[in-house]
């Protein structure tokens, strides 16, 4: 059986800024949360996982639609971040879409919004390009207003980062019912088989607060990386079996 395609489409990028405010640009977030949800996907999942971009270049919608179709893509998400006055989250898709597209909306919709604290706009359906002219089920996210303040406020935070893609990731494994990752997928060629029980758990904290423990290294490395240009301190402690 062939693996769920997933592709990711972090919103607008090079010459396209998206919205701008408050120190924040769209572009940024967008790419931010998608490669971040590659890689929780990645390694939670027996997927396929792509990019529209993953850097920052400038892409036509054309062009986005046009990548996932051609790959064959079974689900399409397109990453935003909100302008415009208002505050809060909300989800699109296109208003001629099917079933499938209207039960992962029921279903991604409300696990993002759960792991945020903020306003409801709903479950919303509009033409856009994107949801338009996909050919798998698409779906559009707008997390939070970068030009409102207290939106802006959440979006600074590394936390809130990590709860739009935690939300991402829960919705989209139940929506499309993504196998888990089978766990040393290779060991099962060794002639050793004893399996691997001393993979050490790691608590990380950051200027004395506890971010999480983990014990998938990528996890590790990635929240490191969020937090290495503002931290003062990184404390990482290696938690022993009892
Ligand atoms: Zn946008």
């Amino acid at each position: 059986m062939s693996k769920t395609k997933i592709m990711i489409d972090p919103g607008h990028g090079g010459r396209d800024p998206g919205a701008v405010a408050n120190g924040l640009v769209e572009k940024e977030l967008a790419l931010t949360i998608a490669r971040n949800l590659r890689t929780a996907l990645l390694n939670h999942h027996d997927v396929e996982v792509r990019l529209t971009r993953d850097r920052d270049i400038f892409l036509t919608l054309e062009e986005r639609a046009r990548l996932a179709n051609t790959w064959g893509a079974d689900c399409f998400v397109s990453i935003h971040i909100n302008a415009g006055g208002g505050t809060g989250f909300e989800t699109f898709i296109h208003p001629n879409a099917g079933k499938a597209t209207q039960d992962i909306q029921n279903i991604l919709h409300p696990q993002i919004k759960n792991q945020l604290a903020c306003m409801d706009r709903g479950q919303k359906k509009a033409n856009f390009a994107v949801l338009r002219l996909t050919k798998m089920p698409a779906i559009l996210t707008e997390n939070l207003f970068l030009d409102h303040t207290q939106d802006a406020k959440q979006l600074k935070d590394t936390n809130v980062i990590h709860a739009i893609t935690q939300g991402h990731l829960i919705g989209l494994q139940k929506a499309l019912h993504l196998p888990a990752l089978k766990p040393n997928t290779t060991s099962t060629t060794e002639t050793n088989t004893k399996p691997n029980t001393e993979t050490p758990t790691y608590r990380l904290r950051i200027d004395g607060k506890q971010v999480g423990a983990y014990q998938q290294q990528d996890n590790l490395i990635e929240q490191i990386q969020q937090h290495l240009h503002a931290a003062k301190k990184i404390e990482l402690e290696r938690i022993l079996k009892g």
